[in-house]
């Protein structure tokens, strides 16, 4: 077994702590990595307070992995040691059914394995995440990693990053088409920064005044604050694409409202409460909500590929780990730009 050191919250009110525990020892087709920065996503705020229900505990979270290859099992083709490579949301699926075969694990029949809060394929052993120092993991489920890219802002590209990638592919946005973000955090920056990459028109829907000047250095053409009644009014039946990052609950029908003929509602993030929907507003312009979860494994290899090509990062805040329960509750706030990334050599 692999001791490994990490940062592990025991109950949805206690705050998160050290811990000490092990990863297994390597099987065939395993990678060793030892973490060198992990993003904080606010899914693992929503888990670790159990706000979707369900949580298990000790729960280390983190999703957002990157570091350095170094150990392989005796079978595996893809990595050698001192490869950089990353880990996302998934580690583990059923490998046989229909989107399985497909490589958009994600949406496995029976159930993607997470990084964390849940068990493994053994239905025994809890994942536990990359808030840790080292990770095992299959080598279907790591990805190469460019060099060429500052590696904290490579981080939240393997949560925030492929799960706004992946809808605006699925929703074929083509330059000139004109896309609407809503909720400037962590998904939201990557979003922006997706759709100007892919020549679309880009505005952003924000509660916060404080972030325009941001939203537009993020590339975005325009900024709308989502309580300006009058603004959003103008902008009804104006987008193609509408992408939901929004972590609080909301209104959905402001933003539904925003779409032309043939309209997409992508909605990516998942507050506690679940939306309603007004079908008349549904049915006016035909538009459609699709929801979707982070991306499959062959297409998060395209992401990073994609983010290595155009030179595209998240824009970090590095922390130690030991500033977690401070930067949770700034997360709370909308007080991060746009994503807080732990600097694990801090837990050494
Ligand atoms: P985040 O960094 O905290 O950003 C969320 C942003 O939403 C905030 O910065 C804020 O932006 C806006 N917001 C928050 N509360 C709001 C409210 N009540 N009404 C309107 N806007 C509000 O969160 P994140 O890490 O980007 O995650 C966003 C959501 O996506 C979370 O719910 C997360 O669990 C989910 N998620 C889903 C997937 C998936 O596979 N679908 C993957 C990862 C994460 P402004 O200040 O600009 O208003
Ligand atoms: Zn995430
Ligand atoms: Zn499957």
């Amino acid at each position: 077994m692999i001791p490994v050191k990490a940062y592990a919250a025991q109950s949805a009110t206690s705050p998160l702590t050290p811990i000490d525990f092990e990863r297994r020892d390597l099987r065939e087709q395993d990678v060793l990595i030892e973490i060198l920065f992990s993003g904080v996503c606010h899914s693992d705020l929503h888990q670790a307070r159990n706000e979707w229900g369900g949580s298990m505990y000790p729960m280390v979270p983190g999703h957002e992995i990157v570091g350095k290859v170094i150990g392989v099992g005796s079978g595996v083709t893809k990595f050698t040691a001192g490869q950089t490579a990353g880990i996302g949301v998934m580690i583990d699926s059923c490998r046989e059914c229909k989107p399985c075969k497909k490589y958009m694990e994600q949406y496995c029949a029976e159930g993607m394995t997470g990084t964390y809060n849940g068990y493994e394929r053994d239905k025994k052993t809890i994942a536990q995440g990359g808030y840790s120092t080292q990770i095992v993991c299959d080598e279907r489920w790591v990805y190469h990693v460019s060099d060429s890219l500052d590696l904290a802002g490579v981080a939240p590209l393997l949560c925030a990053g492929i799960t706004t990638y992946s809808p605006l592919k699925y929703a074929h946005v083509q330059p000139g088409d004109k896309v609407a973000v809503a909720g400037l955090g962590g998904l939201g920056h990557m979003a922006v920064k997706f759709a100007v990459a892919m020549g679309a028109e880009v505005t952003m829907l924000s509660t916060s005044p404080s972030k325009e000047q941001d939203a537009r250095k993020l590339g975005a053409h325009h900024f709308v604050l989502s309580s300006d009644t009058e603004a959003m009014k103008k902008l009804e039946s104006h987008f193609d694409v509408v992408l939901d990052a929004v972590s609080g609950n909301h209104d959905y029908e402001i933003y539904l409202k925003l779409l032309d003929l043939n309209g997409k509602l992508l909605v990516v993030g998942l507050p506690s409460d679940q939306p309603k929907v007004n079908t008349f507003e549904l049915i006016k312009n035909r538009r459609c909500i699709i929801g979707s979860m982070i991306g499959g494994t062959d297409e998060t290899q395209e992401m990073l590929d994609f983010c290595a090509e155009k030179n595209i990062v998240a824009d970090v805040e590095v922390i130690p780990m030991q500033y977690i329960n401070e930067a949770y509750e700034r997360m709370l706030k909308n007080d991060v730009k746009y994503r807080f990334v732990i600097d694990m050599a801090s837990l050494k």
